[in-house]
């Protein structure tokens, strides 16, 4: 396994459409170790999700956290070519800080869609489909927006509410935000 480099905002592989992967390669030793790989990048920078065109590679890979498993521990998703749709009223928004792997140092307040359903092939080959609401559905459309080039900085509103961290936790009202240092 290998720690991966991570692309910072400005870098034209965070900006593509990224390419469908032919699910007949999931299982194969190509996308098996990237998956390997993109795991070992999310733990050595703290990540609660990570997604292929961070690593450098254009393709619909991501890996979605959020979600806890029945012992209470972290758990995470593998999602291949992820297609989500929204089910929640166009009023249910969630808003919240989000941070990026690739945007160092800095976050910005984002309002999502609050309820989402997922369909998507798991790490096995698996066409998967699944609901999601609050934290991890914001984590999840965070990291699918990666795969069409779009980052978080895209959609804050008010750009009076981006800002380092450090100017963030002083100055803005973060305090009811689920972790602030949870970056994807
Ligand atoms: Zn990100």
């Amino acid at each position: 396994m290998s720690i991966l480099k991570v692309a910072r905002l400005g870098h034209p592989v965070l900006r593509q459409k990224c390419k469908t992967i032919d699910p007949k390669a999931i299982t194969g030793p190509e996308i098996q170790r990237l998956i390997r790989d993109m795991f070992e990048t999310m733990g050595e920078y703290n990540g609660v999700g990570l997604a292929a065109p961070q690593v450098h590679q254009a393709v619909r890979l991501c890996i979605a956290g959020g979600e806890a498993d029945e012992e209470g521990r972290p758990s995470f998703r593998i999602l291949i070519n992820p297609e989500i749709t929204v089910l929640s009223d166009e009023e249910d928004q969630l808003g919240m800080y989000e941070g990026c792997l690739s945007v160092p140092g800095m976050r910005g307040w984002v309002e999502r869609p609050a309820i989402i359903s997922v369909k998507a092939y798991n790490e096995k080959g698996q066409l998967e489909e699944f609901n999601l609401e609050g934290f991890p559905a914001v984590v999840m459309q965070h990291e699918c927006d990666h795969l069409d080039g779009i980052l978080y900085v895209d959609r804050i509103q008010d750009m009076t509410r981006f800002a380092y961290d450090e100017e963030a936790s002083r100055y803005l009202d973060t305090a009811d935000e689920h972790d602030e240092d949870e970056e994807t």
